[in-house]
């Protein structure tokens, strides 16, 4: 089976108060680097974002930024990344992501990070793909979402296996190690119906 080559890093435009939380997004990068993962990200130079960025650049790895144009300066395109995509909308830049990666990590950020999450779960949801998402709980950060997501079945809202959508880690090291060993799910995606 072959091994994962690219992964969608999911993340803050902020770092947030707590300094594990850059510290776990620049270990991230660098253990994806080191084991041979392309990195790729919404393409700004700040926050988890240009963390997870820096530290795959600094170990020696292949970091591809995707960005909408109208994004580029409000997010400060970061310049070292081995490669830009600059698309025309929010919509094509996470369908170039979906396309490109073979698995997606979600460390933490705001409301963006929350909708490309909910977002890349409810596609699994309807079965238009069976990408690995895992969602990276540093610092306590995914307390309430998973909350929410219990709520949810609770209520009966959400069905009772909506938390196998995904999988929850705690480190970075830990991340590296589960998408070293994880084979690329070769379903078909049905890209079309994004
Ligand atoms: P945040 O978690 O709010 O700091 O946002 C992280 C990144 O998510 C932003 O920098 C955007 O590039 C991206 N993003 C994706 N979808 C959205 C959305 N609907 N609203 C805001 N940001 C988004």
């Amino acid at each position: 089976m072959p091994a994962i080559k690219a992964v969608t890093v999911f993340g803050g435009a902020s770092a947030g108060h707590d300094p594990i939380c850059r510290e776990t997004a620049t270990a991230l990068g660098r253990g994806m680097a080191e084991a041979g993962i392309t990195v790729i990200t919404g393409g700004g130079s700040i926050g988890m974002m240009g963390a997870v960025a820096d530290g795959a650049l600094g170990a020696g790895g292949q970091v591809i930024g995707i960005i909408p144009d109208f994004l580029a300066r409000r997010e400060v395109a970061h310049t070292k990344v081995s490669e830009m995509i600059v698309t025309d909308s929010m919509h094509s830049r996470k369908r170039r992501m979906f396309e490109m990666s073979d698995a997606f990590v979600t460390l933490p950020g705001g409301l963006g990070t929350m909708d490309e999450t909910f977002e890349i779960i409810t596609w699994r949801q309807l079965d238009l793909h069976a990408k690995p998402v895992i969602i990276c709980d540093v610092g306590g950060w995914a307390q309430p979402f998973l909350a929410l997501i219990d709520a949810l079945i609770g209520q009966g809202f959400a069905p009772r296996h909506a938390r196998r959508f995904f999988e929850v880690l705690t480190s970075a090291e830990a991340i590296v190690d589960r998408l070293s060993a994880m084979p690329v799910i070769e379903e078909a995606t049905e890209v079309s119906r994004l």
